[in-house]
């Protein structure tokens, strides 16, 4: 319906002043370990070339498509689609930008639909094929007029079991990409919670497209200042304005006039602010003394890119979908097959959020329909290996946010309050260095379910990865180390000689002397649970800027089992042994039936 191909597949091109920069404003990278049909598409079956798309991710895990091979700039993620589009119409399929289909009818001849276009324009087909989000194709199926049975309630209540997520994105444009040319970030993420009233950042360094000349110096180019999604659009409260057309996802900001004017100083300030206040006190690759004359050295932004990906964009309805419910997932996959309508669209997939959803559903409607063979040869793209699991139903959002506690909230994909037991929070910052399995170190806010952890006297598996946002004040504990301060929660266990104790008390206890305790602005908290799935098999611990930490995150089964934080024992002595029966028997019970099924969504 659009005049282009690839949907939420969207790179503008030929920004900047040498017409060179590109910004994807929807999808962006390929994901081999869960995204394994797209990568070999892109690479192996249309021999594109990519780059890594984090220079700090060490063995590349995620890739962009470059603009040929060796070559680090980016080429845009809709030239895989474009690529595909070419290939077929030299094939001889015809293809009609800017057509909407409106509604379908029964033809006269039994197997045939009568297709009706925004244009007017008609055609029959005997065969169709829907590539399309839930909101556009139920707005189709409300005006279309379908034999009984071609689509019942069971049908409908099938569709409405996806909602769709609110996607924002800002890219700001600076001719003096000071980020890289003064501070050398070119890797890694930043934060800044935001409102209705002040622009919230979540950003990361690597993501825009920079250029540099020939000695990798004076870059120019695109600071992804914002990269947010959540169901109710809350963070995009304060973006949401500046959405100036409806009928384009993306939306250039330049400083002409006095609205883009002041969004572009607005900005600034905020990414100014996050670097002088924030960042230089935990971000151990620059100082607050680099930074001091940030601002009066450095301009606002020339312009921004803003995406928004929300209800009001046509063909798309939002960026990415979840599922609510799974009890009907396979009405919702194949809600018209028997009438011969076929769906294809990650609305309705197992890898919700990325493009493999889609690429897995065409796969399976073309072998069980069609009779074609996947053309992927031995690639193993069992669902198993495209799961990415996160809890997406409402009821859950809810969930988490209700055991909440101690004035700091949560939010994102593996994120959640503090479990309804004895404990607060417990975290460090994002900065911390958290050592793998393997050895290597790592940003803890990086770190994810799955991972592979040292505990300090054996390997452990991250069970969740947990982030409390605070942004605002607080006290913690700041811990001088060989790899840098660490910076935590003053009440977080650490592993001293053989036994655990609070940071604060290790420290009065002349245990811990390398130690000061400070308000500082805290953005959000992050904390590991440890092979919570199996209490007692390992430390449930991980070692963080060479201090071994307490994992047992927010799971009460495991507080109470090895209590290490003083209200932890405390409730341990309130909870008879039987009390502790119970826990487990409710968690084991949770976990099989559960209020919050897990969901096999993309983790964009
Ligand atoms: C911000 C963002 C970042 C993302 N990052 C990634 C990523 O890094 N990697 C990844 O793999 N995926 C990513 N995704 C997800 C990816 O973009 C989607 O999964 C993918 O585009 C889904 O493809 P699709 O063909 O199923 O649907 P779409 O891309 O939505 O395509 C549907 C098409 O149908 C058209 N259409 C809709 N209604 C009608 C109608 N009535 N008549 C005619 N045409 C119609 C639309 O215009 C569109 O062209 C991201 C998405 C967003 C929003």
């Amino acid at each position: 319906m659009t005049g282009r191909v690839g949907g939420r597949i969207m790179s503008l091109r030929g920004l900047g002043p040498e017409e060179d920069l590109v910004v994807d404003v929807g999808a962006y990278r390929t994901w081999p370990e869960y995204t394994p049909i797209t990568h070999a598409l892109v690479t192996d079956y249309l021999g594109l070339p990519v780059h890594c798309y984090d220079p700090g991710d060490v063995p590349c895990a995620k890739f962009n498509i470059a603009t040929e091979v060796g070559s680090d700039r980016k080429a845009g993620f809709a030239t895989f689609v474009e690529e595909m589009m070419k290939r077929l119409v030299d094939a001889g399929a015809r293809w009609f930008p800017n057509y909407e289909l409106k509604a379908i009818a029964q033809a006269s001849a039994p197997a045939d639909k009568q297709l009706t276009f925004g244009n007017g324009a008609q055609a029959v087909a005997s065969k169709l094929i829907l590539n399309m989000p839930q909101r556009p194709l139920l707005k189709v199926l409300r005006a279309s007029s379908l034999p009984m049975g071609a689509v019942d309630s069971g049908s409908f209540g099938a569709l409405h079991t996806v909602a769709t997520e609110i996607v924002t994105k800002v890219y700001l444009y600076y001719s003096d990409a000071w980020w890289v040319n003064d501070l050398g970030l070119t890797s890694g993420t930043f934060e800044l919670s935001g409102d209705a009233t002040e622009m919230e950042l979540k950003g990361r360094y690597h993501d825009g497209d920079v250029k540099c000349d020939a000695n990798g110096q004076n870059c120019h180019g695109f600071l992804q200042a914002t990269y947010a999604h959540d169901f109710a659009g809350a963070t995009s409260m304060y973006l949401r304005r500046f959405q100036n057309d409806r009928e384009s996802p993306a939306t250039i900001v330049g400083s002409d006039d006095p609205e883009g004017a002041n969004f572009l100083q607005h900005a600034h300030d905020r990414v100014v602010y996050y670097h002088k206040y924030v960042g230089a006190a935990s971000d151990d690759r620059y100082t607050a003394f680099q930074v001091r004359n940030l601002h009066s050295q450095t301009s606002p932004p020339e312009f921004a890119v803003i995406a928004h990906w929300n209800i009001a964009t046509p063909g798309a309805g939002g960026g990415w979908h979840g599922w609510t419910n799974l009890d009907h997932t396979d009405v919702a996959l194949d809600p018209l097959g028997s009438y011969g309508i076929h769906l294809v669209n990650e609305a309705f997939s197992f890898v919700q959020g990325w493009a493999e959803g889609s690429l897995q559903q065409a796969d399976t409607v073309l072998k069980d329909y069609f009779g074609v063979d996947r053309p992927w040869g031995a690639l193993d793209v069992s669902s198993e290996i495209s799961k990415v699991v996160r809890d997406t139903a409402m009821d859950c959002d809810t969930a988490s946010a209700s055991t909440t506690t101690g004035g700091s909230s949560s939010s994102g994909s593996g994120s959640s309050g503090s479990g309804g037991g004895g404990g607060s929070p417990l975290c460090f910052t994002g900065e911390a260095r958290l050592q793998l399995a393997n050895g290597s170190l790592v940003l803890l806010r990086d770190a994810q379910k799955g991972d592979r952890v040292w505990t300090g006297d054996g390997v452990g598996t991250v069970t969740e990865a947990l982030t409390h946002e605070v942004g605002g004040m607080m006290e913690v504990a700041v811990l001088s180390t060989p790899h840098g301060a660490l910076v935590g929660t003053t009440n977080h266990p650490v592993l001293v000689g053989s036994e655990w104790h609070e940071i604060a008390a290790a420290h009065a206890a002349g245990l811990l002397p390398e130690v000061s305790f400070e308000q500082r602005f805290v953005d959000a908290l992050y904390n590991l649970e440890i092979d919570g799935d199996a209490p007692g098999a390992s430390a449930h611990a991980y070692v963080v800027n060479g201090v071994i930490a307490s994992g047992l995150g927010d799971n009460e089964v495991l507080n109470l089992a090895f209590p290490r934080q003083e209200s932890w024992k405390a409730e341990k002595e309130r909870n008879a042994a039987t009390q502790v029966e119970k826990f487990h028997a409710e968690v084991n019970e949770s976990l099989s039936v559960g209020g919050c099924p897990s969901m096999l969504v993309g983790a964009n």
